[in-house]
């Protein structure tokens, strides 16, 4: 989950980043009061969850409350790389910048770790630093157990080059800013640029932070970070009902159970879409292992809702929960969404295999449901789910 960068700032400022004041708004006028309060003037910045928003003119300084509102006026409703702008913050401006750096912590996946990240070339593109010039960013892994103290801190310090001046003072950052990485459960937490101004000090102008959705359960505030502007309403109500459910942009709903097997049947029925105009998957949804018929219900319910879908494809392989079982689930579920007005009207293919297939098949051929046809092997569903999508574009 990432945030935007005021959400970032308050992070930081909770934990004792040194960041400036700043507040958000999403409309122009508000801009000349919060310059007042600053002291007449501020930076302007757009708040939207992608980078290089300086090099697109989203982030503009204005040297009175007038210019303020002026630049607010120009920077709402901008469209930065796609993502419109709705808020804007803002800051109290920096006194003059003298040195731009860059820091970060995040997982490290592959090596099963943690990484500090450190650069004295920073402000620009820290992957085009990366690309060009990698002697230039120092990646010093990190420790869970042991984190960043004081020292560790002082080792990346030393490794990115820090210049003496300031080495003390982004020791200091980089251990608070690992308070924030930790206690807030972050999977990524980067400043960039961390700023040298004038006077000497150093502070964090600019930051990013993604959330570990996975914590949630710990942290009851991250509900507020939640970008109900931009959640896609299918996955905002799978998610209510707590389906693992991931909306794509074909035409054939998928249901199956268990992530590997629902994964598998994405990329057969988008292959067998190849012979049918290009029909896609519409969606991931997993059911999971103990499918009850509220649950086939629930998923049904969403897929169905979804005015893209044209067809669907429930794909099932019966293990611990046996086929029977999942069939009497689509059996009442289809009549759960009967009994609550909405009627399916879309075909359905249904592929059982596995445990108790002959029993599961016999359930589903009694019911004799007129839009759900059976078909036994998994590419075959596939192909049939893709056909019937097609002939109803
Ligand atoms: P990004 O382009 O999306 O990464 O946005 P940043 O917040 O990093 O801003 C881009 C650049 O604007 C920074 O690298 C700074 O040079 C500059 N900038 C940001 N905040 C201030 C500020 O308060 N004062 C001044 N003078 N420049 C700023
Ligand atoms: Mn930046």
């Amino acid at each position: 989950m990432d945030l935007f960068e005021y959400q970032a700032r308050d992070l930081f400022a909770k934990h004792g980043v040194p960041v400036l004041a700043g507040e958000v708004i999403d409309t122009p006028e508000g801009a000349r009061e919060i310059t007042e309060r600053l002291g007449g003037k501020s930076v302007v910045k757009a708040q939207v969850k992608v980078g290089g928003r300086g090099k697109a003119g989203g982030v503009k300084l204005a040297a009175t409350p007038d210019e303020a509102v002026a630049r607010a006026t120009d920077i709402l409703g901008m469209d930065i790389k796609g993502h419109t702008v709705h808020k804007v913050m803002i800051a109290e401006t920096a006194p003059e910048i003298v040195e731009e750096y860059y820091v970060s912590y995040l997982l490290d996946r592959t090596n099963r770790t943690f990484l500090a990240m450190a650069s004295v070339a920073g402000g620009m593109d820290i992957e085009e630093v990366a690309a060009t010039t990698p002697e230039k960013l120092a990646k010093i892994p990190v420790d869970s157990n042991t984190g960043v103290s004081k020292e560790k801190a002082q080792e990346i310090v030393a490794a990115a080059q820090f210049p003496a001046e300031v080495a003390d003072q982004v020791a200091d950052v980089l251990v608070t800013l690992w308070d924030v990485f930790v206690k807030e459960d972050a999977l990524l937490v980067e400043v960039n640029p961390l700023a040298k101004v004038a006077s000497g000090d150093v502070l964090a102008l600019d930051g990013k932070v993604s959330l570990d959705a996975n914590a949630e359960f710990r942290h009851p505030e991250f509900e507020e970070f939640e970008d109900k502007a931009a959640a896609n309403p299918l996955e905002a109500a799978a998610k209510a009902k707590g389906l693992n459910y991931v909306k794509l942009d074909g035409e054939v709903g998928i249901i199956g159970n268990g992530a590997g097997l629902v994964m598998s049947t994405l990329d057969v029925v988008a292959y067998a879409g190849e012979a049918h105009q290009g029909v896609k998957p519409a969606n991931f949804l997993d059911i999971g292992g103990g499918a009850s018929a509220e649950v086939m219900a629930n998923g049904l319910e969403i897929i169905l809702g979804d005015p893209d879908v044209r067809s669907v494809f429930v794909n099932v392989f019966g293990g611990i929960t046996a086929c029977d079982a999942v069939a009497n689930g689509i059996v009442q579920a289809l009549e759960l969404l009967a009994s609550k007005g909405e009627e399916v009207t879309k075909p359905l293919v249904v592929r059982l295999d596995g445990n108790n297939a002959e029993l599961g098949r016999k359930i589903l051929n009694d019911a004799n449901h007129p839009l759900v046809q059976q078909v036994d092997t998994m590419d075959g569903a596939a192909d049939k789910a893709a056909e019937l999508a097609a002939a109803a574009k």
